[in-house]
């Protein structure tokens, strides 16, 4: 049955964009090569190093999140080398396939979808293969709902020759990531998802370490437009090597302006406030987390076999408007995915806990109206 409703975007990417971000893609398009698009340029990569909290260079790509973790393969590991890649969810997959295409050995440190890596683990993993040249982890694995302890494996890894890649592309912008103290050489991160701006930008953080390695390739990457080198040259006269997307900059320099108005550690709290909330909702609706330790920006939930998920998600989406992700893997038709950063506010989470628990109810649920809100309103009280 259709209705009327406006829609609303809690999917963990892409995530709704301001308006003011908008604006800016429909304005007249202007040339790139100008002083006007190098001061753009400019502010931009100072207000993604606030948002990443890194003095790094950052290299801006055109493309998805895949093709930062893909610069971070090539440009870090020569063919033949040995990596190890934190094995647990989609995302994590695809740090291992990279590796793969490029004839780079990955080691697997593999736990359970839901589980969190042990720091302790990844050094013995480290002891016995020394010849380990980057370790590769997931911020928050975006099919698991897992935030991991990146801090603690950063100051693992950091004691080694080994470079740390960061997968923070749905993390980053949302929830804490301090880049340069957490010791990662390589940040991957995408526009589409807590920095509120829509697909098509992605960014490579380099640490000194990291270009110390890729200066010391004697072979060149096994890729032209993924070469970090010809970024990190363009990016001293604030420009990039070949044509940037300007209207797409332009957009997000505007969603980075709002996360800093607000300060970077402000937006955390606010974030982590909300995943609270909304994890309280589902131990009260009788539903499971998922995650073993869970990351802010996002929340999978369990669902019950009774419950028909995939009924669940268009009836969201077709009566309420509210359009949410379902899960992958083996956890697809069984568990639901709730984005809680960026521009996704109290009042959505509110309404989409309160939509839920009615189809819930109507498929059949055992459930008080109200309790999944009553406890999510205690916990936005504390
Ligand atoms: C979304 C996402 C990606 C993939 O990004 P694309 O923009 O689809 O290429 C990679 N890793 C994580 C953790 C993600 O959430």
């Amino acid at each position: 049955m259709k209705s009327l409703h406006h829609d609303r975007l809690m999917t963990p990417g892409p995530t709704p964009v301001p308006e003011a971000a908008r604006l800016m893609l429909a304005r007249d398009l202007r040339h790139h090569r100008t002083t006007e698009f190098r001061e753009i340029f400019r502010q931009t990569m100072e207000g993604l190093k606030k948002v990443f909290c890194t003095k790094n260079e950052i290299a801006l790509l055109c493309g998805s999140g895949t093709s930062a973790m893909e610069a971070c393969v090539v440009n870090a590991v020569p063919r033949g080398g040995k990596a190890l890649v934190l094995y647990s969810g989609k995302f994590a997959e695809r740090w291992a396939k990279l590796c793969e295409r490029f004839g780079i050995f990955p080691i697997l440190y593999e736990v359970p979808w839901g589980r969190a890596f042990d720091p302790a683990v990844v050094r013995d993993y480290l002891e016995r293969n020394p010849d380990i040249q980057a370790v590769y982890a997931t911020l928050s694995e975006t099919s698991t709902g897992v935030g991991h302890d990146i801090a603690g494996i950063g100051r693992v890894v950091a004691e080694t020759d080994a470079l740390f890649v960061v997968d923070g592309i749905s993390g980053v912008g949302g929830m804490e990531c301090r880049t340069d103290d957490w010791q990662i050489d390589l940040l991957a991160v995408g526009s589409q998802k807590a920095l509120m701006t829509p697909p098509g930008l992605a960014f490579v953080a380099v640490s000194d370490k990291a270009w110390k390695k890729r200066d010391a390739m004697t072979v060149p990457p096994p890729a032209f437009y993924l070469d970090l080198q010809a970024y990190r040259k363009s990016a001293q006269t604030n420009d990039t090597p070949y044509t940037p997307p300007r209207s797409l900059v332009a957009a997000l320099l505007e969603s980075l302006n709002l996360l800093n108005e607000i300060g970077i550690e402000e937006v955390w709290r606010q974030t982590s406030r909300l995943a609270r909330a909304v994890r309280a909702a589902v131990t009260a609706m009788g539903l499971t987390l998922f995650a073993e330790r869970p990351c802010d920006v996002l929340t999978l939930i369990q669902m019950p076999e009774s419950i028909d998920v995939k009924r669940l998600l268009s009836d969201l989406e077709t009566r309420f408007g509210v359009k949410i992700a379902g899960a992958q893997g083996d956890l697809k038709g069984k568990a639901i995915r709730i984005a809680h950063m960026g521009m996704i506010d109290e009042l959505d989470l509110i309404g989409c806990v309160a939509a839920l628990e009615q189809l819930l109810i109507e498929q059949g649920w055992e459930l008080t109206p109200g309790a999944g809100l009553t406890a999510m309103q205690r916990e936005l009280l504390r």
